[in-house]
């Protein structure tokens, strides 16, 4: 087995294309490690355009090789983008989140794993190169191909960072997740949201929770009824049932059964909107039913 620790992107290039197939790029290795092994690593976690958090003219670029100690403590990504920060910085325990990166839990492509749940709750888009250095952008819920397999070739492709817009006056996120612990335990169901209000009014709603499909994905139908919705007036109980319908949920050995996963679904998705919807509103509590 080989371990090239790229110095630039130029070079992870070359030798993923000289590798011709044989290679993978790595990050944490969290994941990877686990898999079956290529025969040679290409380690893009010291290249400085994957390692780095912009926010310019209201657009957030987290690099992907950014860990998610540095995208949980960054104080931009905590105040105009919260649900990443707080999906970050639930993932695995210290250790991990010191070497796992945001770009690696994307592609890697769990379908409940919790910084992609956030952002695809607040809309994000992957930047992507190939090996003749062609650049594309994709909305993150459409890089699955099923369950554990991402649309993204990590031999012949490179995440290069994850664009969103921070949320603006009148907007707020949040993320929230239920496991049987608070460290080193999957979570059983995750939830996250992203919610404009104007004049006390839900205007735009982005809910997902997971796993309720092979990707993250958005619960439409609780978000057209939530959509318009006066943000004292809604009926929580009914947002909870809507929700857990929407979910096409798997019952887990490991985790839980079939139905409390539905329950889980409908309970997480009416908490995460109200968090969100009180982040939104400047802190101002909306009464629950
Ligand atoms: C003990 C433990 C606990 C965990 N707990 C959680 C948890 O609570 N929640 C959770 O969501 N996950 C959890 N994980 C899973 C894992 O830590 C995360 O998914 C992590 O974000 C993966 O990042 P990484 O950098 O380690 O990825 P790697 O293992 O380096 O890579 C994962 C995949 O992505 C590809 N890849 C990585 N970077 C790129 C790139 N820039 N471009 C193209 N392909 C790329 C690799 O080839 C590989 O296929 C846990 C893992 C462990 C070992």
């Amino acid at each position: 087995v080989s371990y090239l620790i790229a110095s630039s992107l130029e070079e992870a290039l070359v030798s993923l294309k000289e590798s011709s197939g044989r290679a993978r790029v790595v990050a944490g290795a969290t994941d990877l490690f686990l898999q079956e092994l290529p025969a040679i690593f290409i380690d893009l976690s010291r290249l400085p355009e994957l390692t780095r958090i912009d926010c310019r003219d209201g657009i957030f670029s987290v690099g992907a090789a950014v860990t998610h100690t540095e995208a949980a403590g960054d104080v931009r990504v905590k105040e105009n983008a919260a649900a990443l920060s707080e999906a970050s910085s639930l993932i695995g325990s210290p250790q991990v989140r010191n070497i796992a990166t945001v770009g690696g839990n994307v592609v890697n492509a769990a379908p409940a794993a919790d910084a992609a749940v956030a952002l695809v709750a607040l809309g994000a888009r992957a930047v992507l190169i190939d090996l003749e250095g062609k650049m594309r952008e994709e909305a993150v819920e459409n890089l699955y191909a099923g369950y554990n397999r991402s649309l993204i070739d990590s031999s012949s492709e490179i995440l290069i960072r994850l664009l969103f817009d921070q949320c603006a006056l009148g907007e707020g996120s949040a993320f929230i997740r239920f496991a049987a612990r608070n460290s080193l335990s999957l979570p059983m169901v995750n939830a996250a949201a992203r919610v404009k209000v104007s004049k006390g009014r839900l205007e735009k709603v982005r809910l997902v929770a997971a796993p309720v499909k092979p990707a993250p994905t958005r619960l439409q139908n609780a978000e057209a009824m939530l959509t318009g919705k006066k943000a004292g007036e809604i009926k929580w109980s009914e947002i909870e049932a809507a929700a857990a319908a929407d979910a096409e949920v798997r019952g887990s050995l490991l985790r839980c059964s079939e139905q409390y996963r539905r329950h889980l679904v409908g309970v997480l998705s009416a908490r995460v909107v109200k968090k969100a919807v009180e982040r939104a509103m400047n802190g101002e509590v909306i009464p629950g039913e």
